[in-house]
């Protein structure tokens, strides 16, 4: 592996570093620039010079690329995972299925899908004024993206949106999280090595300040992280005009009705609750249950959640639950656990802090917890996992709805029927019945949260369209010198006009 100066583009120009540390062992394991704003400007230069020779290369040569890359990620994997593992702290599991098997079905699924998701559209109008003229919607790569991306997921939410924009045709510059840069610079390296031609991505790492200079600089944003910094990222944006796609927090309800499959739910809420430590922003945060099962679902949760190994990451199948990611946020999860136990929850499991290098916090199960309870309002992103006792389905919708956010949410039932009728009453950009987070990993199907929980799409055909100018081309072939309504006007015409109108829209039955 190249040293990360040599990958790091601008690393002259670097004004400090930054020290990225295992956050299961505490240790650093490298440094990485903290570029400036001079820095990101001159990436942005070499950025737009490379663009239109990429854009040249049509969906044919961007797709060979791409499916060249996904073979890079396939015969690179341990290396990958190995990355991802050290700078996160995250099982091998975890850095195996949410991120690699994601980055290998993405890049095969926009090599394939771009042509046809942008695609030139022939459009037809009603319109007399247009009639004979050939329309079509085409989409046009905007030119340079940004990406910014946040810490839990380095490859599927930071570098997982570069693969739609660069195979629209754009130039890319990702801002990686100053805590998890690593993987995306030796991703660069994969897709240099896969042909990618020079400049084409490129990686911005630093701070804040370094994202706010991206945003300054790019046509196009795509931001995933918290909602607090998404709005200041749409704030920045809103000076140049920029178009933002925001993919923000969430806190994310289950709702487990009295006939569901109980062992199939508990299943699930301890799995989406610990994947990666809790720190998925379609993590399980809460869950409902319908009194008559209550005591059966908390028994099952707590009996499984006990049974997890918890601990330093050693390769494949040796702990289920890794350590957390980023230091400040074991903060939050000690406050908010602390307040749902003096407020009256019952902590069945965990419920602490780990005194050990790193960032440890247990896995933890609170029962009768309630809305009053900061766990149950805000996003917590850890191993936390609190469990409500509600009347029934009227109640279970009205607290999941009770919320900020609307990213997820799953529902469970043994009558899927019913199970689907009430997620169609949840406020939340996706909800999965009898299952929960496995959409995501469907490409076709789009993703995006609702209220405070972002603005767009990702996946499907708006998960590529928003790298794109929708540009629209008239293209007139046959036509008169002079058209009917153009100057010099004459009454005849405009009254001719006025009839057309009326025959026109002026006919047909009205309440
Ligand atoms: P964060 O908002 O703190 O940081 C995200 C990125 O923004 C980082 O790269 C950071 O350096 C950069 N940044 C900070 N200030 C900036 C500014 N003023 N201008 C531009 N960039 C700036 O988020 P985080 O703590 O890294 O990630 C966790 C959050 O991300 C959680 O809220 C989680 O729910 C969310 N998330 C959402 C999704 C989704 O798809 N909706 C996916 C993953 C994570």
């Amino acid at each position: 592996m190249a040293s990360v100066e040599e990958q790091a583009p601008a690393a002259a120009a670097a004004e400090r570093e930054i020290a990225v540390e295992n956050p299961a062992t505490g240790q650093v394991i490298a440094h990485v620039p903290d570029l400036g704003a001079d820095a990101v400007a001159e990436l942005a230069r070499r950025g737009r010079a490379a663009q239109p020779a990429w854009e040249a290369l049509g969906f044919e040569g961007r797709g060979r690329v791409l499916r060249r890359a996904q073979r890079w990620l396939l015969d690179n994997a341990e290396r990958v995972i190995e990355t991802i593992v050290s700078e996160t702290g995250k099982t091998w599991e975890d850095a195996q299925a949410a991120e690699l098997a994601y980055g290998a079905s993405a890049f095969g699924f926009w090599a394939k899908q771009a042509p046809r998701y942008l695609a030139d559209e022939r459009v037809r109008s009603a319109s007399v004024f247009v009639k004979g003229k050939r329309l079509v919607l085409r989409y046009r790569p905007l030119g340079l993206v940004g990406v910014i991306g946040p810490w839990n997921y380095p490859l599927t939410n930071s570098f997982g949106d570069c693969i739609p924009a660069l195979a629209a045709g754009n130039s890319v510059i990702l801002k990686p999280s100053e805590v998890t840069p690593l993987t995306s610079l030796l991703l660069a390296e994969g897709l240099r090595e896969s042909g990618l031609p020079a400049d084409v991505f490129q990686v911005a790492t630093g701070r804040g300040a370094t994202g706010e200079a991206v945003v300054d600089a790019v046509d196009m944003v795509m931001f995933t992280g918290s909602t607090e910094t998404g709005r200041r990222v749409m704030a920045r944006a809103a000076r140049t005009l920029t178009p933002v796609a925001l993919e923000l927090g969430g806190k994310d309800p289950m709702i487990v009705l009295s006939d569901a499959d109980l062992e199939r739910a508990a299943n699930a809420a301890v799995y989406y609750a610990m994947l990666n430590t809790g720190q998925t922003c379609i993590s399980v945060e809460r869950v409902y249950v319908e009194a008559p099962v209550y005591d059966a679902f908390v028994a099952k949760v707590t009996a499984k959640a006990r049974r997890l190994r918890h601990g330093v990451p050693a390769g494949p199948g040796s702990v289920e639950v890794g350590a957390m990611t980023h230091a400040p946020q074991v903060d939050i999860v000690e406050r908010h656990v602390e307040d749902a136990r003096s407020k009256g929850a019952r902590v069945l499991v965990g419920g602490a802090r780990e005194a050990r290098p790193g960032q440890w916090f247990e896995p933890t199960v609170l029962a009768d917890v309630d809305h009053d309870m900061t766990i149950m309002r805000e996003e917590t992103f850890g191993p936390t996992l609190p469990i409500m006792k509600v009347a029934d389905a009227d109640e279970a919708v009205r607290l999941a709805n009770d919320s900020p956010y609307g990213l997820s949410a799953s529902v469970f039932s043994g009558d899927a029927a019913r199970g689907e009728a009430i997620a169609r009453r949840l406020e939340a950009g996706s909800v999965c019945v009898n299952d929960a987070l496995v959409n995501y990993y469907a490409l076709e199907l789009p993703m995006g949260g609702a209220k405070a929980s972002g603005l767009g799409y990702r996946h499907g055909a708006g998960g590529i369209r928003k790298f794109t100018q929708h540009q629209a081309l008239l293209v007139s072939r046959i036509h008169p010198r002079r058209d009917v309504h153009m100057f010099p006007y004459r009454p005849f015409t405009t009254r001719l006009f006025t009839r057309v109108l009326r025959l026109l829209y002026g006919r047909g039955r009205r309440d």
